[in-house]
């Protein structure tokens, strides 16, 4: 099948003091329809700009798109007008954060806000949209729906905001959800039953979901397909299987090995050792070279290009391209 959203060579650039910063830069994802892609990397590897991209909610200035091609059900985006947007957001594309409080209104009950936007996008009665509210509220496991919904945000627990969240972001039935970091902030019993609300709208509803994070047992958990990214570019793509038993990238495997493992104590968790590129327009080579255990004289001089290694794996590394492909 086709994907429902696909991402072709896309650059969000930051405008900046410091000059031109590529936060995305260069980067190809696809989307099928059904499917839980997770898109994992540390802090500052472009995976929350690449999704703000995809809803064009990247703040501007100082951000742009400077290039590339976002594909919903086929059509690019990207050159659409903010009014056109208004119509995909929240009702063909929804999006969940971390941190609920951003996404709603401390003046409005939970009800307003979620009855709002479903009349926005359907143009039907207050009462029938309250009616559908409270049957969101009781799909994302709302047992007290009658009085929640009179509710303002601040009266309720995180877990339950995050929960108020979704049912809003849910509402319009899209067929796109992307999930940046939506557990993150929460407890861990708390977590478990989120992931578990977006894993039965996934398998029930068919809803595709985009996973932004940067917890592996997350991606391990839900996730059909995984993208990783590092220095604004993904750096390989593969089936979870792919990921997790045949890690091709050596910072994929610095991932991997920084995953605490069952029944294992450690004393310290592994971690890959330096940080994240600061990100420039003039940078040269394997943006990984800096802490890669296999460095070699190629990696500072050319950027690998993203090869298929195998069927629908395929990863960024001179370790993996022939030297012949070396006209890059
Ligand atoms: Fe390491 Fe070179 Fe591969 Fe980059 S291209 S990950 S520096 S081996
Ligand atoms: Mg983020």
């Amino acid at each position: 099948g086709k994907p429902i959203l696909e991402i072709k060579n896309l650059r969000t650039h930051f405008f900046t003091d410091r000059g031109e910063i590529p936060a995305v830069d260069g980067v190809d994802l696809y989307l099928n329809p059904g499917e839980v892609l997770g898109v994992v990397g540390e802090s500052g590897c472009g995976k929350s700009v690449t999704s703000l991209s995809v809803l064009k909610l990247v703040p501007s200035p100082p951000g742009k798109i400077v290039s590339g091609s976002i594909r919903f059900k086929g059509k690019d985006i990207v050159p659409l007008r903010e009014w056109e947007m208004r119509k995909i957001r929240g009702n063909s594309i929804s999006m969940i954060f971390q941190e609920p409080m951003t996404s709603l209104n401390p003046l409005f009950t939970v009800g307003q806000q979620i009855t709002e936007t479903v009349r926005l996008h359907r143009g039907i009665s207050r009462k029938k949209a309250r009616s559908i509210t409270l049957d969101m509220l009781k799909k994302v496991g709302i047992a007290r729906a009658e009085s929640i919904i009179d509710e303002y945000p601040h009266q309720l627990s995180g877990g339950m905001r995050q929960r108020v969240m979704i049912a809003m972001s849910i509402a319009c039935s899209p067929e796109v959800l992307i999930a940046d970091e939506p557990t993150t902030a929460l407890d861990v019993t708390i977590q478990a039953q989120i992931l578990d609300l977006i894993r039965r709208l996934n398998e029930e509803q068919g809803m595709a979901v985009m996973m932004i994070t940067h917890d592996l047992g997350v991606v391990a958990e839900m996730c059909h397909r995984v993208a990783v990214m590092y220095a604004g570019k993904v750096v390989e793509e593969g089936s979870v299987q792919d990921i997790f038993k045949n890690p091709l990238h050596p910072y994929t495997q610095g991932l991997i090995q920084s995953v605490p493992r069952m029944n294992e104590t450690r004393e310290r968790l592994y971690s890959i050792p330096g940080n994240v590129p600061i990100l420039s327009k003039n940078m040269q080579g394997c943006r990984f070279a800096a802490r890669c255990p296999y460095v070699m004289q190629r990696c500072l001089e050319a950027l690998p290009n993203l090869t298929e290694q195998e069927t629908g794996h395929s990863c960024r590394c001179w370790l993996h391209e022939t030297p012949q492909e070396d006209a890059v």
